[in-house]
């Protein structure tokens, strides 16, 4: 069967060349005459594999050295809890901005660690646009600032971070991560579950400035103390090993296809020929504030589900498929991460124009 183009949120496509890499590599990885599958996490090939990714990820992003990685498990979701716990340690207060469901799953979680202040929020016209954040608005008694950089189900992004001086902010850049050029400064903490813009589901990526970790409290579960990973360099347990590997492949295929910077050049075009084509139809609109349209997400509606529907089942045909919007919300949503090909937007864009001519 021919390969699809796949929009799906995430798990999301992967690029061509890190499959056929992880293929090349199944049986035999490197000569060990084993699959990294099959492979102890503490063998010298496994921790080349781990070592080179974490060094990739470094050099990609120019993680400064006062910052740790880590690669744990338990998905974004256990991050909403882990960051409480390690770092609503001093006043037990912080703020958040609430942009959407995992927003606010986050604010749920860290409600019950301490006093949560929603500083700003977009509630009020359905996560439509992303608030402005101003200096003023971060309490001066929170231990942390916490944002989600894209939401991945609404398709809005923050387009200016706030200045939070020394307050940490910490970052869910789940849908977003090395889609746009960041400064790792501006952040105390920033996660990311992997299975969008990093590789596949398992691994979840975190980048905590050193003076954050080693603060929570003696009774915390080992697993759930970041200092655990930090001083264990993520190998405290068994690794998800695989997918680890996975990500290596996938930043190897980021650098050689010019780095973070290029990729950002190559989401915005790819963003703009989308959103183009959904504002000049007939039937379709994205009901994202333009000035803070997602990236990687693009959300449009044509207001009539089953027309959504006709529109999922015809793209399906067509070999553009997993389109249609989030289970909470409906209407239709493109995830158009990294691994994107400029091509499979161009055809998802042409068949948005035939569609709109045949049902407007
Ligand atoms: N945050 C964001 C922005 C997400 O998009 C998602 C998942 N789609 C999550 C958190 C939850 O991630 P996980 O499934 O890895 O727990």
């Amino acid at each position: 069967m021919d390969r699809v183009y796949n929009f799906a949120s995430g798990p999301a496509a992967l690029p061509l060349e890190v499959l056929l890499k992880a293929q090349e590599q199944m049986l035999n990885y490197n000569g060990s005459g084993m699959s990294v599958l099959e492979m102890s996490h503490r063998s010298s090939a496994y921790l080349s594999i781990i070592e080179k990714t974490e060094a990739d990820l470094r050099e990609i992003m120019n993680i400064p050295k006062n910052y740790d990685v880590l690669f744990l498990q338990g998905g974004a979701s256990l991050q909403f809890a882990m960051v409480p716990m390690n770092l609503m340690v001093n006043n037990k207060k912080a703020d958040y901005i609430n942009t959407g469901v995992w927003s606010s799953s986050a604010i749920k979680e860290a409600k019950k660690f301490g006093t949560v202040n929603v500083i700003a929020s977009s509630e009020d016209k359905n996560f439509s646009y992303f608030p402005v954040i101003t200096d003023d608005m971060i309490s001066k008694d929170a231990d942390y600032v916490h944002i989600t950089s894209n939401n991945t189900i609404y398709g809005t992004k923050c387009g200016v971070f706030p200045k939070t001086a020394n307050i940490p902010l910490v970052a869910d850049m789940s849908s977003n991560i090395m889609s746009e050029v960041i400064d790792v400064n501006d952040f105390g903490l920033i996660y990311a579950g992997a299975q969008k813009n990093l590789g596949p589901a398992g691994v979840t990526l975190v980048i905590i400035r050193n003076d954050l970790s080693g603060k929570a409290p003696s009774n915390t579960p080992v697993m759930l103390d970041y200092k655990t990973h930090v001083e264990k360099g993520s190998m405290h347990n068994t690794p998800p090993a695989y997918a680890i590997y996975i990500m290596g492949l996938v930043l190897q295929w980021v650098k050689d296809n010019g780095g973070v910077p290029e990729m950002e050049k190559r989401n915005k075009e790819k963003a703009k020929i989308l959103y183009d084509v959904i504002d000049n139809s007939k039937l379709f609109s994205a009901p994202a504030k333009k000035e803070d349209r997602s990236l990687m997400n693009v959300v449009f509606v044509t207001g009539n589900p089953d027309t959504d529907k006709k529109f999922v089942n015809q793209a399906k045909a067509k070999g553009l498929v997993t389109l249609a919007g989030h289970r909470s919300v409906g209407g239709l949503r493109a995830s158009i991460y990294n691994a994107m090909t400029l091509e499979g937007v161009k055809t998802l864009a042409d068949f948005i124009e035939k569609f709109d001519a045949e049902n407007s």
